[in-house]
């Protein structure tokens, strides 16, 4: 694919529905907050929109996944979150994908980025997601894809993309 000048916004709004709705009509009984914080004027950036489309949707539902898997356990009061924001950062747009899931513990956070390395159960999960988000980030975008994570409390996912000359 070629690069083309792309809104985040409209694109991270777009995929966050679609993972949400993707998961919702395979568990009717799953229901979690979205929230989005999107910068007004966002400067575009050059990107493959199907390819950086597939790392949102792969983020998003890592992070549906991770919420309900934190639900399932039964905690009271529990209010499963997901929450993606844009900000502009010097020459850089960023976008961060949180959860309020179970966290990742270090030894596995280590991993994460290796092809095929998932904790998920057959037929769930392929391993392959965030190995190919970080390829086309990196690779396919000159951007930076990274985490932070705290057990049993939150997850946040940020890629940073050089904004477009001229915009
Ligand atoms: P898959 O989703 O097929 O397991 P990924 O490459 O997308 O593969 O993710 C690899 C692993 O990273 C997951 O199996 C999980 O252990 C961990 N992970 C990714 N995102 C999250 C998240 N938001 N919260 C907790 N763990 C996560
Ligand atoms: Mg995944």
């Amino acid at each position: 694919g070629e690069r083309q000048p792309t809104n985040i916004n409209h694109l991270a709004d777009e995929y966050l529905r679609l993972a949400y709705q993707g998961l919702r009509a395979k568990d009717k009984s799953f229901n979690a907050t979205l929230r989005d914080d999107f910068a007004p004027d966002l400067p575009l950036v050059e990107a493959i929109g199907p390819d950086l489309g597939r790392v949102l949707l792969n983020l998003f539902s890592n992070a549906f996944y991770a919420v309900r898997q934190r639900q399932l356990q039964g905690e009271a009061g529990y209010a499963p979150t997901v929450a993606v924001q844009t900000r502009q950062r010097g020459d850089q747009v960023e976008i961060r994908v949180r959860d309020n899931g179970l966290g990742i513990p270090e030894a596995v956070r280590q991993k994460i980025f290796q092809p095929f390395f998932t904790t998920k159960p057959s037929g769930e999960g392929t391993g392959l997601g965030l190995s190919l988000s970080y390829d086309i980030v990196t690779q396919g975008h000159s951007g930076t894809l990274t985490v932070t994570s705290k057990e049993g409390e939150f997850t946040e996912f940020l890629i940073s993309l050089p904004i477009k000359q001229g915009s």
